[in-house]
């Protein structure tokens, strides 16, 4: 009680609710990780304009090799995106740095995230907001992410297995929407779960190469600014690449 009255002198790493929602079931994990996710902040995000700190906290605590098949561990900390199960890939630490950094999330957020893939984003989103809804097409992919995020203490997922080009309307409005799967144009269910004053990102661009959208919502207008090319997996379904 008296630690917690008081806390506002401590520096702040040592603040009782500093990372909140507490993440507090990482495994311990070999010294070379942790020194891979401090060179990764700062090589691969800072010096390329990564500035958000809460973000950059949350990746430098958050086990990525943990999302990756033992295989391919080692790889979990280079700048580039690495092959995962189903022919999926989980995105370089760079794209998920700007894509978070953009989407500008508020703690108290309600978040929908399409593709949850390995389901590093959705931890990262989750450590970062009130809930996430993430929604996954492949469903060995899913039980695998249900399976890592739980292990990691993260309790403020919601999971739904199916095709979320058609979003997940049954908690619709959210504040923020994320994409991490190319659409060939915004599927409009997304934009109509999007909140007033909400964000949303996604790739949009041809199967090989999209840019990556910010759109902005606000009472009267909707506007969309492209910021960098980028190379994802198609977003496949009803409002998106029909299969
Ligand atoms: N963010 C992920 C990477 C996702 S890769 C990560 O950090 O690991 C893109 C994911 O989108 C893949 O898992 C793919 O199966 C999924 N996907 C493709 N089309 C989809 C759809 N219509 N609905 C939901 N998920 C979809």
């Amino acid at each position: 009680m008296a630690f917690r009255a008081f806390s506002f002198l401590l520096p702040r790493r040592h603040r009782p609710d500093e990372n909140r929602p507490l993440f507090v079931q990482a495994p311990s994990e070999p010294p070379h990780f942790r020194r891979a996710r401090a060179d990764m902040i700062r090589h691969q995000l800072r010096s390329r304009g990564i500035t958000d700190i809460a973000m950059l906290r949350a990746m430098a605590r958050l086990p990525r090799h943990l999302f990756l098949p033992a295989g391919q561990q080692a790889k979990a900390y280079l700048d580039q995106a690495v092959g995962v199960e189903a022919e999926q890939s989980i995105s370089q630490p760079f794209m998920v740095a700007i894509m978070t950094q953009h989407l500008k999330i508020q703690a108290g957020n309600r978040i929908l995230e399409i593709g949850t893939g390995t389901g590093y984003q959705t931890a990262l989103l989750a450590m970062l907001s009130h809930h996430v809804y993430t929604v996954e097409r492949n469903a060995g992919l899913y039980d695998l992410a249900r399976e890592r995020l739980a292990g990691l203490g993260l309790a403020n997922i919601f999971f739904q297995l199916g095709d979320g080009s058609a979003g997940w309307p049954q908690h619709a409005p959210y504040d923020r929407i994320i994409v991490t799967a190319a659409a060939p144009d915004i599927p409009p269910p997304l934009l109509d779960q999007l909140d007033i004053n909400g964000r949303m990102i996604i790739p949009v661009g041809d199967r090989t190469e999209q840019q990556l959208i910010v759109v902005e919502r606000s009472a009267g207008i909707t506007t969309k600014k492209s910021l960098i090319q980028c190379r994802f997996v198609p977003l496949l379904g009803r409002f998106a690449w029909v299969i």
